[in-house]
């Protein structure tokens, strides 16, 4: 008898950095690995997030075993949310992993439509039909698992998010030896890897590296104020930052809503280090002396409304910054971010303060794996298929000549990207499908923006819009002057003339339209034509207009 072949779906992340989703498929039943969120650009106004598509999965809805969630960061946890708003599933995922979504799904009241099932390393279970081992790696946010599913048609290994860092701060090493041994024994049929870090030679330096700068850094910094902002996930970094601090005398401040959230959670469940004596509340901190003071915040990527940039623009209501504050940014910017990182960058240099960032100290590294880690890696598993997953094109690209370089066979290294559909069996992977796959946009309570929308949106924030209401009684033409309401197309108190003349060319025209027995439906497109024609010549900007006719006896 044929074995039942194993099919794999990816719904995120495959040309993208964000919204990471894999599905895999056996004996009718899916597993989901990660449902996470991607934040948009400049170009999506008003957007809070965009997740996976899930036109596919309510089709199977009653199928979906469980979602195993590889790590806590927003791009793979962040839409557990907005799953379990239309599916009910359990999850599964570390303790600190199942920590974070918890805190999401409890704050979002949905707890009655799911459970928290905490994996232990090295742990093998059963979720439905799938066999699933989870097994520890190294990444920029503690207890990250690598995925190992046994299968009727073998050994598939989904890396989540990793690097390998021989000297990660709490001792939990990649489990090397382990998938060494999947590679002596049954062998690795298919390999899932990270390929955020493809484009970059070398090994990633140990995020132990990073503590060593803080060491020889903060004795320096005596009576000044410290403010270390990073990312609230990276427990390990706020971790070497609070034990460089404390050694120093310093007291913690969290500071940033999620900063002071995660430091909560890790500290409940001991995954942080931080007596509660060394840590205090911002509101308190006047009564602490500066040289005493080390405040751990949020907005280490410039992000508009989070606490550093709103010290930087001296708008924060616990704190304000000056000369003799020294303000770390333990961090890198995301490409697409580094515009509003140095805007922060220089607002902090006026206020005074000394500003240390990564372009000039050791202050951050990275969490996921440069090239010499990918092909270590490959080289342990050897596996017959080589699959990147996380990442723009050009990086699952990089990634797949990784593999290459090692002596793969180049078509047995698949680039593709989110849709696609393969299919493991006897004969090998392959892609046998598509599903869509397009950018599901969140805004509000919403999630029904499409193109259109978001293309008026561009349009309404590059000119604004005008508005032009004329009434018209059915006996007489016109009643009154024609109404004009504008939204940044000019300032109305400026360009009073401007405003004056539209008034009168659309009345004239109305009122020759009439005459010529023009109808209310077409009254509209002439009010429309002529005001579009004069707001074009006579200010050469062009936003969009409107215009209504009211008929009235
Ligand atoms: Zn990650």
């Amino acid at each position: 008898m044929e074995t039942a072949s194993v099919n794999i779906t990816f719904l995120g992340g495959l040309g993208d950095v964000g919204r990471n989703c894999t599905c895999v498929e056996a004996d009718g039943k899916l597993l989901l690995i990660d449902f996470g969120v991607m934040f948009p650009d400049a170009t999506m106004p008003g957007v809070d997030v965009i997740l996976p598509d899930t036109r596919w999965l309510t089709e199977r809805a009653a199928d979906i075993v469980g979602l195993l969630v590889t790590h806590g960061h927003e791009d793979h946890v962040g839409g557990v949310v907005h799953l379990l708003r239309e599916f009910q599933v359990p999850l599964y995922g570390s303790a600190l992993t199942m920590g974070l979504a918890r805190h999401k799904v409890t704050e979002a009241r949905l707890e009655d439509r799911t459970s928290f099932q905490i994996l232990n390393d090295g742990e093998r279970l059963n979720i439905g039909p799938f066999d699933v081992e989870v097994l520890p790696i190294t990444h920029s946010i503690p207890q990250s698992l690598c995925v190992v599913l046994h299968t009727d048609q073998g050994v598939m290994v989904h890396t989540g998010d990793f690097k390998l860092d021989s000297s990660p701060i709490d001792g939990r090493i990649t489990n090397l030896e382990r998938l060494k041994e999947l590679h002596e024994g049954p062998g690795v049929r298919v390999l899932m890897a990270d390929s955020t870090n493809a484009d970059k030679p070398g090994w990633s330096a140990s995020e132990s590296t990073v503590g060593e700068t803080f060491e020889r850094r903060f004795p320096e910094w005596g009576g000044g104020r410290v403010i270390v902002s990073c990312f609230a996930s990276h427990l390990h970094r706020v971790q070497q930052i609070c034990d460089a601090a404390i050694r120093e005398g310093r007291t913690i401040f969290p500071l940033g809503r999620s900063m002071v959230n995660n430091v909560r959670i890790a500290q409940e469940l001991g995954v942080l280090d931080l007596p509660h004596r060394c840590v205090d509340s911002i509101e308190r901190l006047d009564m602490y002396e500066p040289g005493s003071i080390c405040v751990i915040c949020t907005g280490s990527q410039g992000e508009p409304n989070a606490a550093l940039s709103l010290l930087a623009k001296s708008d924060h209501s616990d704190l304000s910054l000056g000369p003799g504050d020294i303000v770390m940014l333990s961090s890198h910017p995301i490409p697409g971010n580094e515009i509003a990182v140095f805007r922060v960058i220089d607002q902090l240099t006026r206020l005074g303060c000394e500003v240390v960032h990564d372009g000039h100290e050791h202050v951050h590294t990275s969490g996921h794996a440069q090239r010499d880690e990918l092909r270590q890696l490959y080289d342990i598993l050897l596996p017959e298929w080589y699959v990147p997953i996380e990442g723009e094109y050009r990086m699952l690209q990089r990634n797949a000549d990784v593999a290459v370089e090692a002596g793969h066979a180049p078509d047995r290294s698949l680039v593709v990207l989110d849709g696609t559909q393969l299919t493991l069996d006897e004969s090998g992977l392959r892609v046998t499908g598509e599903v869509p796959a397009p950018y599901r946009f969140v805004d509000g309570l919403l999630d029904d923006l499409g193109p259109e929308v978001l293309n008026a949106r561009r349009k309404l924030s590059e000119g604004g819009f005008v508005h032009v209401t004329v009434i018209v009684s059915k006996k007489t033409g016109l009643l009154g002057h024609p109404e004009i309401s504008t939204q940044g197309w000019i300032d109305t108190d400026k360009s009073v003339a401007v405003l004056a003349e539209l008034e009168v060319e659309v009345a004239r025209a109305v009122q020759k339209s009439i005459g010529e027995g023009t109808g209310p439906a077409d009254l509209e497109r002439v009010v429309r034509r002529i005001t579009g024609r004069f707001v074009g010549n006579r200010t050469r900007r062009r936003p969009p207009i409107l215009a209504s006719v009211i008929t009235v006896d």
